[in-house]
């Protein structure tokens, strides 16, 4: 099976993910869809292909002969669909794009316009699977796992293909934020991995975020407003003082690329008490400490003006920019770049304005890039991939894992 019959196939299953749910997986319907990847790849020949009680997927390729002392190459994709748009009933379908906008849905009038989405114009006289445009498409990242299966199934059917051990990794919950929480990274037995869940072509990613957040207590004391002179302290007014002091500019509405923010994302409370949630995002750890510390001292600053223990502040860190685990390993940068132009892809380095699960794997152990899938448009019904994307990163797969020729 080719990379865009797979994918055409996994996308029928709906396996959105829930942030509201207190199980794991968060959906059971995702196991079916596991189940039926963990027999594909035992039906390819990998050894202990099996899902496991959280829904996880795992196969091993043996090392070819002469190739066992190849350190164990990972290649991990996420199953599940994200919550921000409907996932059950995709209907792909496949349009020669010549240009323009592409109607999605005739009858409810929905249409992909070419003036909002301009990386459409890329992809001219390609084929392109979309969406009937009430649902997304799956792309993030049933595309990454169709990628990886069918490179996988290639070099299975291809043992003159000289390549160490590779393992084989389908997650559960990346969209939930959860796809790392039981990942076996001992039992994947892998040295390094390549998530392979980006987007556009091109696209390779090492850096990403460092995240925290932290949570602003305020303490008041309300007393009748009619005898409240000297007496009441507003919390509401005291965190108002407190966002003030927070550097304008520092928001994410006003940075990109590097730049980190202090973002407050709710605010709760009345005269007694107010709570503030803050997160704060920066790739460079020292400025990230920095910024943690201005939290703390903009609260110590209100509390010698209102009282000691008036303001509290509650900081939580998040997870890390990967960068730190993916320099002592930079050949796998250096070996995707080559991969993707030995198949004619301009490869793009990035940094993630966000975090990943493979920040988190690198940080259990397992140094792991991302890589693009082809997809664009995440979590949303304009979701599409164009097929040659698919055929050109199942391609570059097969070159990641590929083991150097002897001299
Ligand atoms: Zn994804």
């Amino acid at each position: 099976m080719n990379a865009v019959e797979r994918f055409l196939k996994y996308v029928t299953y709906d396996t959105q993910s829930d942030e509201h749910s207190t199980t794991f997986p968060s959906s059971a319907k995702q196991k079916i869809l596991g189940e039926a990847l963990a027999a594909e790849l035992s039906q390819m020949g990998l050894q202990g292909a099996h899902m496991d009680q959280y829904g996880y997927v795992y196969g091993w390729l043996p090392a070819t002969p002469g190739c066992e002392g190849v350190p164990c190459m990972g290649l991990i994709a996420h199953m599940d669909t994200s919550p921000s748009a409907p996932g059950a009933n995709v209907k792909p379908r496949l349009v020669r794009y010549e240009g323009g906008d592409i109607v999605l849905n005739a009858e409810r009038g929905i249409v992909m316009k070419a003036a909002d989405f301009e990386s459409l114009a890329k992809y001219r006289g390609q084929d392109l699977i979309v969406t009937d445009g009430t649902t997304l498409l799956g792309a993030d990242d049933k595309a990454g796992v169709a990628e990886i299966f069918t490179a996988v199934e290639y070099l299975a059917s291809h043992p003159e293909i000289p390549h160490g051990r590779i393992a084989v990794g389908i997650t559960p919950d990346e969209e939930v934020g959860q796809g790392a929480d039981h990942f076996d990274v001992e039992g994947f037995g892998a040295a390094v991995a390549y998530t392979v869940d980006g987007g556009e072509l091109g696209e390779i990613e090492y850096e990403n975020f460092n995240a925290a957040a932290a949570a602003v207590t305020i303490h008041g004391v309300n007393i009748h407003p009619g005898s409240a002179k000297n007496k009441m302290k507003n919390a509401l007014l005291i965190a108002h003082d407190y966002v003030g002091l927070m550097p304008p500019a520092e928001t994410p509405a006003h940075t990109e690329g590097y730049e980190g923010f202090y973002h407050l994302s709710e605010l709760a409370g009345d005269e007694t008490k107010t709570v503030l949630q803050y997160i704060i995002r920066d790739h460079d750890r020292a400025k990230f400490e920095a910024r943690k510390t201005f939290l703390l001292r903009a609260a110590d600053y209100l509390n010698q003006r209102y009282g000691a223990g008036t303001v509290e502040v509650a900081l939580k860190d998040q997870y890390y920019n990967m960068r730190e685990q993916i320099e002592p390993h930079m050949y796998l940068i250096l070996k995707a770049r080559a991969a993707m132009e030995a198949v004619g892809i301009t490869p793009m380095e990035v940094p993630i304005r966000g975090g990943t699960d493979g920040a988190r794997l690198s940080y259990m152990g397992l140094p792991c890039p991302n890589l693009c899938t082809g997809g664009v448009n995440f979590h949303s019904v304009h979701e599409y991939i164009p097929t040659a994307a698919l055929e050109q990163m199942t391609q570059v797969l097969i070159r990641l894992v590929t083991a150097e020729p002897k001299r």
